[in-house]
């Protein structure tokens, strides 16, 4: 598997998964936007850890919710390496309590960011992408969009907008050569999932087939294959990696 001359974008790698990703794209062979939003330190190691490996990268900030940043991004992309092949969008938060105590900001900021964001970032690589006739666009969606979760009905919402989201532009660009596809992890082991209670955990692993938690590097694998060529009349996909827990 290879992605040499290939140009990624990657959203909110700076840790957790969207590093994972960076990381193993750039192993491929692609070049790497690394965005992210307040984390420069963080993004400027995962450059640095690209290029002391050979590949190239560059750091970007920019807030996703944003669609003025959503398009600078994207600017830059093809300003410092030429076009743009493959987005993943990646960054996104959690703000969970039960929707009794949920307040509209909660709602409005999850959605913005993991539902609105893939929107902005997705509109601004679409042109240079049909221009090329080649595009690959994968969403970071959750076994929560699939199968729902108590005190989540904000980050749900969103994740399952995404797997519709996903479904219908693989159905609009399809004939440009361009793919859309959703990944749905299950509990990876992150700075998002870090702040959950044990009992949370233990029910987790308790669920998961194969009786561990998820690493960043297992999104990443499914993510690689999804842009490489070998995945090349996969679109509208979702790909649970999630351990058997979804089963
Ligand atoms: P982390 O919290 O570890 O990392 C989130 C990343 O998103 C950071 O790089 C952060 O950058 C960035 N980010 C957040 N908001 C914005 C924004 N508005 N604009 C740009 N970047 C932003 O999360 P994970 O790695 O765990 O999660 C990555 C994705 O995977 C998310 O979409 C999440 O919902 C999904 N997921 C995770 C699961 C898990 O178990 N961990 C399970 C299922 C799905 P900064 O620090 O600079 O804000």
């Amino acid at each position: 598997m290879s992605l040499e001359g290939r140009v990624a974008i990657v959203t909110g790698a700076s840790r957790g998964i969207g590093r994972a990703i960076a990381l193993r794209l750039a192993r491929l062979g692609a070049k790497v936007v690394v965005n992210y939003r307040s984390s420069r330190a963080e993004a400027d190691a995962v450059v640095e850890a690209i290029e002391g490996a050979g590949g190239r990268a560059v750091a970007v900030q920019a807030d996703i919710s944003n669609a003025q940043d959503a398009g600078r991004l994207v600017k830059a992309a093809l300003d410092v390496f030429g076009r743009v092949d493959i987005l993943v969008n990646n960054a996104g938060i959690t703000r969970d309590t039960l929707l009794v105590r949920m307040s509209e900001a909660d709602w409005d900021h999850v959605l913005d960011t993991n539902l609105k964001g893939a929107f902005h970032c997705t509109k601004a690589v679409l042109r240079p992408m049909m221009r090329q006739r080649y595009g690959r666009i994968v969403n970071i969606s959750s076994i929560a969009g699939v199968r729902g979760n108590a005190g989540q009905t904000n980050y749900a919402a969103a994740k399952a907008g995404l797997i519709g989201f996903t479904k219908s532009l693989a159905k609009e660009v399809g004939s440009r050569n361009i793919t859309a596809n959703a990944v749905a992890p299950g509990y990876i082991e992150t700075e998002l999932t870090a702040g959950l209670s044990d009992g949370i955990r233990k029910a987790a692993l308790e669920m998961a087939a194969l009786g561990r938690i998820g690493t960043p590097e297992d999104v990443a694998g499914a993510v690689a294959f999804l842009v490489s060529e070998d995945a090349s009349f996969i679109t509208g996909e979702v790909l649970q990696v999630d351990g058997g827990l979804g089963i």
